[in-house]
């Protein structure tokens, strides 16, 4: 049986990257060694971390002004270096709370230098985006979280500032056109919307860096990394092999416009039954309902009828849909690579569990 893969992540590649990686693994390019059995140094690889820097940029959309770098460490570990890299102790950092991911976030920076939460969806359980806040203008930067997945909110705009914004793209990374003129700094776990897990894209304004004064260690220092190509060490070269061949396919797709039109089409269809369908409801606000995580739960009158439910999703193949523990209910991922026919199946589902049960 075909499988749909709603996952949150790690989560859904393109079918064509994962024939091409699978490939690879076995013999890249010409050269008759796998691409994990060879030098991070040679010509071959070189060229794969030059084109996914490139690639990235220009999908984006990003100047000159902007050095791309592949980290490891995950996300998690851009929730430190952000501050230890722009934030000096006598300085303040403002952030916005929408969820598990900037709570994390916000923690990290008391080591560094002085927080200033401007707020907070919290008293709502996160299932909306706050608006309307004012930004101090002798902020140092302003972090935000552009998609919140564990909650389904995403932000359709981005406030108007002078102050630059850090923002954490894990999980719409590639998945729209963004305003880049806006940040100072964007970064991305690889494996939401971009990769396998193992390496974080950092996109970061080079005129920002070397203001603060305190000793960085030489690996948790951007600079390092943008003064070696990001291959100081040794680069995670799988992950990033992957995240190039499904930045090509974003660009083969039409780039990251197109990859709007695809996901604002497909977000449609999934809302819409979930809006129509009496069973069912939608846990994020409507104008902050996010096209990448989609997380809804039984109508309180059919709450007893939820492992039902998954139950059919796991046995027709729909994998992954399983609500987030502090959400419950279900949640369907639905990244760049899934494709219409697999909402369209999740939505058959839903409309035959009302059939059945309604
Ligand atoms: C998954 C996720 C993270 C954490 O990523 P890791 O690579 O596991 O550290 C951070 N922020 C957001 C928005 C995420 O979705």
């Amino acid at each position: 049986m075909k499988k749909y893969n709603f996952f949150a992540g790690p989560a859904i590649l393109p079918q064509s990257v994962l024939e091409q990686a699978s490939q690879a693994a076995l013999s890249f390019g010409d050269m008759g060694l796998s691409i994990l059995e060879i030098s991070h140094r040679s010509k071959e690889f070189v060229a794969v971390i030059e084109e996914a820097r490139a690639l990235a940029k220009e999908l984006l959309g990003f100047s000159d002004d902007y050095e791309t770098l592949f980290l490891q460490g995950g996300a998690s570990s851009q929730f430190y270096m952000t501050p230890m890299n722009l934030l000096n102790p006598d300085e303040t950092a403002c952030y916005v709370d929408t969820g598990n991911w900037s709570s994390k976030a916000i923690k990290e920076v008391k080591h560094f230098g002085n927080v200033n939460v401007l707020a907070s969806s919290k008293d709502e359980n996160y299932t909306y985006i706050p608006k309307g806040y004012d930004i101090p203008s002798d902020a140092k930067y302003l972090h935000l979280t552009s998609n919140n997945t564990i909650y389904g909110t995403q932000m359709h705009s981005f406030p108007d500032t002078d102050v630059p914004i850090v923002c954490d793209m894990s999980s719409d990374i590639f998945s729209r056109p963004i305003p880049t003129e806006k940040f100072g700094m964007i970064y991305a776990g690889a494996q939401k919307n971009m990769g396998p897990a193992g390496t974080t894209l950092v996109i970061i304004r080079k005129d920002i860096l070397g203001k603060v004064k305190r000793e960085i260690p030489t690996m948790l220092d951007y600079n390092t990394h943008i003064g070696k190509g990001s291959s100081f060490n040794t680069p995670p070269v799988f992950p990033i092999y992957v995240s190039l061949l499904t930045m090509r396919w974003v660009k083969e797709m039409g780039g990251v416009g197109a990859m709007e039109l695809h996901n604002e089409e497909k977000g449609s269809l999934l809302y819409d039954e979930i809006d129509r369908n009496p069973l069912f409801v939608g846990t994020s606000r409507k104008e902050d309902r996010s096209l990448m995580n989609v997380p809804f739960v039984m109508n309180d009158a059919y709450k007893s009828l939820e492992s039902a439910f998954l139950d059919l999703c796991n046995s027709e193949g729909c994998m992954g849909v399983k609500g987030y523990r502090t959400v419950g209910g279900f949640r369907a991922s639905i990244y760049n690579a899934m494709t219409k026919e697999g909402i369209n199946k999740l939505v058959g589902l839903m409309q035959d569990f009302e059939k059945k049960n309604g």
